[in-house]
């Protein structure tokens, strides 16, 4: 089978989700959205135009905390009430939650990750990604910068029968704009012969780290 490539988008919904969306909307592409609770409980339609439009959101935590910074009890609790938030966004848009919710911890799972034990309390794998873009720094590279390490990512991966997943950024914790992370996807998505992988097969699936 064709490798597939999917986008994901951490730390929203943020000021640029909906021209995120716009973006996504015009190639018909789906992508992942996992989002921290503090930021969906202000961006409930935000979120609900996204899963209407066929994207499928994933928990990233409530506050974003650093590994170890919280208890194991405070971090299920953070979980749970983003999961908790997530479902009623599925609610408000009238569309079937997924069997799962996929979850991505802040800055990824690493070996030896003392969040591990809550993932096994919780019963939950880990969605990890294939490549994370530097969209996050201040200030961000250019679009076409960004653009350009997607695509060398993407041949590669593709050139080995590797499917590609990819971690940008749509928000923050401080609810910063990322218009450079728009602008690059809409340049990467304007290339002729882009293709998006089959959502349902992923979703919920881990791949990377
Ligand atoms: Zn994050």
């Amino acid at each position: 089978m064709h490798p597939s490539t999917l986008l994901s988008f951490d730390d929203g919904p943020g000021p640029s989700t909906p021209a995120l969306l716009d973006v996504l909307r015009v190639t018909s592409c789906r992508a992942m959205f996992f989002v921290l609770g503090s930021n969906l409980a202000r961006a409930m339609d935000v979120a609900t135009r996204a899963v209407r439009e066929g994207h499928v959101l994933g928990n990233h935590t409530y506050s974003h905390a650093r590994p170890g910074a919280v208890s194991d009890a405070a971090l299920i609790d953070e979980v749970e009430h983003t999961d908790a938030l997530i479902r009623e966004v599925y609610q408000l848009a009238a569309v079937p939650e997924p069997v799962s919710i996929p979850l991505r911890l802040p800055y990824g799972l690493e070996p030896q990750d003392v969040r591990g034990d809550v993932l096994a309390r919780l019963k939950r794998s880990h969605t990890g990604w294939t490549a994370i873009l530097d969209d996050w720094r201040r200030p961000p590279p250019s679009p076409h910068a960004l653009a350009g390490a997607m695509r060398r990512h993407i041949a590669d991966r593709t050139a080995r029968g590797q499917d590609v997943l990819l971690c940008l950024h749509d928000g923050s914790r401080l609810a910063e704009a990322r218009p450079a992370t728009v602008e690059a996807v809409r340049l990467l998505l304007s290339d002729p012969g882009w293709q998006t992988g089959e959502l349902e097969n992923r979703n919920g699936r881990g791949a990377g780290q």
